[in-house]
């Protein structure tokens, strides 16, 4: 009995000892960076992420020149999405070649709403896809496992969230650099992607309000629909004309909402689809 009253007070000791040092004023808890010390103690509010930007690529090639040429070469990226991922525990395993907080070398020369520089403020995703080969008869593209879709929204979901990045900023390496890219390419699954809350995607009903009864494929001016893009965040000249350059950006905006045909066209569905973005995500 005696033993046990002792352990009593023996607490209530500590328990007094922990009351009284929690009474002090808050000790600066410096970190030591060899030759200075830090005091984190007070932060500012304001602040947030430097990632802004998930940017989507297929690689080209197959799984073993991908992480050859990702590891050793002079691109890279985030995360490597294989033809068929492992799993373990029922999970798939995706590759992670560059950590978070270190800068990727996948978008290039790259331009999105105003801001360029991509590798800068972004995470990159490169999927294993073999991309396109191209005949006299157009351009054969290839289609993305389910697999790998499946891994691509679990990671793509979980990046999003932790850098809180708006749906518009979630974006292909074609729509960032449309002369030069193609990637992820027609076949990428997108709206699949944004019903799962990964991507941005127009309002039905936004669409239709804005193809206001036209047929889908007739066609409209350019300058109108240069500007729609521009103010969506592509970067396209403003000249009035189909020039090369317009129907590149055109074609990429195409494979990314609108896959059915993306030649380049202006057309009225186009024109809706990209109007209906801008009052989605611009307004
Ligand atoms: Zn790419």
């Amino acid at each position: 009995m005696k033993r046990i009253l002792l352990a009593g007070k023996c607490l209530a000791m500590v328990a007094m000892l922990t009351c009284c040092t929690s009474n002090k004023p808050n000790r600066p808890k410096y970190i030591d960076r060899g030759d200075y010390r830090v005091d984190s103690a007070i932060s500012s509010r304001s602040q947030n992420e430097r990632v802004r930007f998930l940017v989507m690529h297929y690689t080209a090639v197959d799984d073993a020149e991908s992480l050859k040429l990702l590891t050793t070469g002079m691109g890279s990226a985030h995360y490597l999405v294989p033809v068929l991922p492992d799993t373990s525990d029922g999970k798939p395993v995706v590759l992670q070649l560059v950590p978070e907080d270190k800068r990727a070398w996948h978008a290039g020369v790259s331009q999105w709403n105003g801001r360029g520089n991509l590798n800068d403020t972004s995470i990159g995703i490169e999927i294993v896809n073999t991309g396109f080969t191209e005949d006299e008869t157009g351009k054969t593209w290839y289609d993305f496992h389910p697999r790998q879709i499946e891994l691509v929204a679990r990671l793509a979901k979980d990046v999003i969230r932790r850098y809180q990045i708006s749906p518009d900023n979630v974006v292909a390496h074609s729509d960032i650099a449309p002369q030069r890219k193609y990637d992820p390419g027609p076949l990428f699954p997108w709206a699949q992607l944004a019903q799962r809350g990964v991507g941005a995607w127009p309002d039905k009903t936004t669409v239709d309000k804005y193809l206001a009864g036209r047929a889908p494929d007739s066609p409209v001016p350019v300058a109108p629909l240069q500007a729609a893009l521009a103010a969506y965040g592509y970067t396209i000249p403003q000249t009035g004309q189909p020039d090369e350059e317009t129907v590149r950006t055109i074609g990429a905006f195409q494979m990314h909402y609108r896959p059915a045909d993306y030649r380049g066209a202006a057309d009225a569905e186009t024109e809706a689809i990209a109007l209906a973005l801008v009052e989605k995500y611009r307004s």
